[in-house]
């Protein structure tokens, strides 16, 4: 850990504060909320200005990068800071790895094409996943077999509170399913700046276990796929099964499967011979929660301007001009009805602003 000097705040900085704007190109779920106080990052020099002269530790922050993961339930009195930070580089190389440094601001996919393009292995069953590379940490991203803890190496972040310059390794992150530290014992005193992967150059380990994956392949007739092979696999199903946010408002799975005892999966296998669920440890079993709020009779069902999608149940979606507090009502009916039908209680993968 190692602080900057306070030197920097007389350093150049174009920083605009803007006020009562509309969050609603900011956000995938698309909702027309205002911020009082909304500022742009768009380097590091500003980022210190704005930790060393705004009081932020007295403010109610928001910390915005593709807004994917968002539900905005009103509007927001206080400061969104909207993360633009760019550059992708390869700083060091060692044996069979490359070690790739991106800006938190970096759209996540065009990082991915970018390791792609390079032939750099381990982001590509990730294609395609909204958002920015800084709030890919945040909750651990993960999709077909492979979270970034696999291939995370180090964060950097700066302490709200003093413009300090902090480094967090993996186990400093805590990751877990979606989950880290961000999320608890370090919320709101960080901005995330950069974020580095440890990546393959050549001997990629290529995960493919998954089934979509394997019949995407089979039916393109590829034996031996390349990191682009699986990449463009997982866009292609990603395309066909999830809604386009450009087209339909939606922050995709908005709730986290739920993990039960062991016994409690096998009680509820009698009645629901169907219930999907795979182990995660010897005495648990974590469910598919599409399934469990398919069972109650959501899926497809509009519900005013909202409702749970036609092809994916757990992905709740704005059919046009829908508010968050009609979307968190709908997601709080759908959690208690699984909660009445399975005992099971389902928690929102997104966060709720
Ligand atoms: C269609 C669709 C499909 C999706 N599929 C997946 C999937 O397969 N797997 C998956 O894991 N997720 C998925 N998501 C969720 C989402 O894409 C990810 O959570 C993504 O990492 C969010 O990035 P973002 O930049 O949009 O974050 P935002 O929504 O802007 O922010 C999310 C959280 O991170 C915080 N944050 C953002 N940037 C920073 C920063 N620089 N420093 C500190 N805090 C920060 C915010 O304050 C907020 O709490 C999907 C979303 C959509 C819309």
């Amino acid at each position: 850990m190692y602080g900057f000097s306070q030197a920097f705040i007389y350093l150049p900085a174009q920083l605009i504060l803007q006020h009562n704007i509309s969050l609603k190109p900011f956000n995938t779920f698309g909702i027309d909320v205002k911020a009082s106080e909304f500022v742009e990052i768009n380097n590091l020099d500003e980022l210190l200005v704005l930790c060393l002269n705004f009081n932020l530790t007295e403010r109610n922050l928001l910390v915005l990068g593709g807004g994917s993961n968002l539900l905005l339930t009103k509007d927001f009195n206080g400061m969104v800071i909207k993360i633009n930070l760019k550059g992708i580089n390869t700083i060091k190389t060692e044996g069979n790895y490359v070690w790739v440094k991106a800006m938190a601001g970096e759209v996540w996919h065009d990082l991915v094409l970018h390791c792609i393009a390079n032939n750099y292995g381990g982001l590509e069953n990730l294609s395609l996943i909204p958002g920015c590379v800084g709030a890919s940490p945040m909750q651990n991203i993960g999709a077909y077999g492979v979270e970034i803890k696999d291939v995370f190496e180090e964060l950097e972040a700066i302490e709200i509170a003093t413009g300090e310059k902090h480094v967090f390794n993996a186990e400093a992150c805590k990751f877990g399913y979606r989950e880290s530290v961000f999320k608890h014992q370090a919320k709101g005193k960080f901005i995330i700046t950069a974020v580095t992967f440890k990546l393959t150059i050549n001997n990629h380990k290529l995960n493919t276990s998954y089934g979509a994956i394997q019949e995407v392949l089979k039916n393109k007739q590829i034996v031996e796929p390349t990191i682009k092979d699986i990449s463009n696999a997982v866009i292609a199903i990603r395309q066909s099964k999830l809604p386009n946010p450009k087209l339909l408002g939606n922050a995709g799975s908005f709730f986290k499967n739920p993990e039960i005892p062991l016994n409690q999966f096998n009680q509820l296998k009698e009645t629901y011979p169907n219930l999907v669920g795979y182990s995660t440890g010897p005495n648990t079993i974590k469910v598919a929660a599409g399934w469990l709020i398919e069972q109650c009779g959501w899926k497809g069902k509009v519900v005013g301007n909202t409702g749970s999608h036609k092809d994916q149940a757990l992905v709740l979606v704005n059919y046009g001009n829908a508010t968050g507090e009609e979307i968190y009502m709908l997601a709080m009916a759908i959690q208690a009805s699984v909660k009445q039908k399975f005992g099971i209680t389902i928690h929102p993968e997104v966060n709720l602003i």
